[in-house]
């Protein structure tokens, strides 16, 4: 196996670390729990932050920006908002050399300083909807770190929204829930189940917190994104009022909605092997490495020609291309290097195939058994074929697993049976008591992940007390 990376059936969470290490997607800071995104890891963020802008847009908001620090008597206006995350936050008690007559907390979500400006923002019915979304970092105080998955310090998009309707602001949750779900299949390849939490997994302040959860290679689950209905309650906390129809003054509803670089995570523990990073072609920063390969000086020039060539033909067809020319450097360690930064796909070109008028072309999920030639002006329909191919084949592969591990069970025993040992998406039928989840939390450490909608009038036999049931929720450990 390739060096220096822990197999998955050893130790899944140490093959974690390892493959973020040796792909150089991000490492720690001198700071504990905040994490250094190195460039390679960057690029891919970029990549997905590039993807989702658009979607954003396309479904009608614009981007601002508003501060980090917030003071803290804003914060504490919406009172299970700031009790859900005063523990985690970080506060700034000093500036300029002076103790603060108010202390600012670090942002660890924007909803206190936003809805505060957009009661500045909204007088009557016709300043509505404000569609607003922002790109920013945010802090939590984590106690247990993972790279990417849990930070102290993250980066993320928040759309925060103000409507005039209830049901205004639900379809706005469900269409961003939505925008979510298409950017984990369609760029991340990674399929997601949606719907909504139970009542103790809510966000702070919310009324009703929807996500997508996808499964990762060890079979647990991973919450990648939110979209929050949170009613009145911000409205109410931060003066939110506007004039009506009517000519009353109305509290407006809200929403906001998130996706962080956890995402980044998720694709790590979605698509990669034994062997390194596997990316996505529509994300990977690179899609195609071209290796040139000579043994003698001879012919070095010309075959560095051709592959310059091959990579302007690619770059012309639109597919992400680089020359690997460094000379210092061996061919094999250039594939390795590539193969465990997850590049999809790779070409080599040597005399050989020069004189053949060849390229020898290589899949980075199927590696050796998917080595083929193609002939060098076919080369970038070819790729662009295999990109795609690829792509819809990660997606396929990752949907299988999440089929296939997930149960419909009736019995306690079963849910347990599964919840503490192959792990998995586990349908049980729940009455809806705290009690009866908690008790599942407790003996298996499994939480509710979401109730799908069609799972939220599904008549069965609490799993845990027997009573009659109307919800059918996903239980899984997750991360
Ligand atoms: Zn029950």
């Amino acid at each position: 196996m390739a060096k220096g990376i822990t197999r998955r059936s050893e130790d899944y969470s140490r093959w974690y670390t390892d493959v973020i290490r040796v792909a150089e997607l991000a490492e720690h800071s001198v700071v504990k729990g905040c994490m250094v995104i190195r460039p390679w890891g960057y690029a891919i963020w970029e990549r997905i932050r590039d993807a989702l802008d658009a979607m954003i847009k396309e479904t009608g908001h614009v981007n601002a920006y508003f501060p980090l620090l917030i003071p803290e008597s804003l914060l504490a206006r919406e009172a299970e908002h700031v009790e859900g995350f005063s523990p985690e936050c970080a506060v700034v008690t000093h500036g300029g050399g002076k103790k603060l007559a108010e202390p600012l907390y670090v942002r660890p979500t924007s909803e206190a300083v936003i809805c505060s400006t957009y009661a500045r923002w909204m007088e009557s019915w016709r300043d509505l909807p404000i569609l607003v979304n922002q790109w920013a970092n945010v802090v939590r105080w984590e106690m247990r770190t993972r790279l990417f998955l849990r930070t102290t310090e993250f980066l993320w998009q928040e759309g925060h929204t103000a409507h005039e309707t209830a049901g205004e602001a639900r379809e706005e949750v469900a269409r961003m829930l939505d925008v979510y779900r298409r950017l984990a299949e369609e760029w991340l390849a990674m399929p997601v189940r949606a719907g909504v939490k139970s009542a103790s997994e809510r966000f702070a302040g919310a009324e009703e917190t929807w996500a997508i959860e996808a499964m990762m290679q060890d079979r647990r689950a991973l919450q990648a994104g939110t979209s929050h209905f949170l009613g009145q309650n911000f409205a109410k906390a931060y003066d939110m009022k506007f004039q009506g129809r009517s000519g009353d003054l109305e509290y407006a509803w809200s929403t906001s909605w998130g996706v962080s670089t956890r995402l980044v995570g998720g694709l790590v523990m979605s698509h990669s092997d034994d062997r390194g990073l596997v990316l996505p072609p529509r994300l990977a920063p690179l899609q195609a490495v071209i290796v040139p390969i000579y043994r003698s000086d001879e012919r070095r020039s010309e075959v560095m020609g051709k592959a310059a060539e091959i990579g302007r033909a690619l770059e012309d067809a639109g597919i992400r291309s680089r020359v690997d020319d460094r000379d210092h450097v061996k061919p094999g360690a250039k594939f390795f290097e590539w193969e465990k930064k997850g590049v999809p796909v790779r070409l080599e070109i040597g005399p050989r195939d020069l004189d053949a008028g060849q390229a020898v072309v290589v899949r980075r999920d199927l590696g050796k058994e998917s080595k083929e030639t193609a002939s060098l002006e076919a080369v970038p329909g070819r790729i662009g074929e295999l990109l795609d191919r690829m792509q819809d084949d990660l997606f396929r592969r990752a949907r299988e697993r999440l089929e296939t591990h997930t149960h419909e069970v009736e019995e306690y025993a079963d849910l347990a049976g599964i919840l503490n040992g192959e792990l998995g998406f586990v349908k049980a039928p729940w009455c809806g008591n705290p009690a009866c989840e908690e008790k599942v939390k407790e003996e298996t450490t499994a939480t509710i992940r979401v109730i799908e909608e069609a799972e939220r009038d599904h008549p069965g036999r609490c799993v845990v007390c027997g009573r009659d049931s109307r919800l059918r929720p996903i239980f899984a450990r997750a991360y």
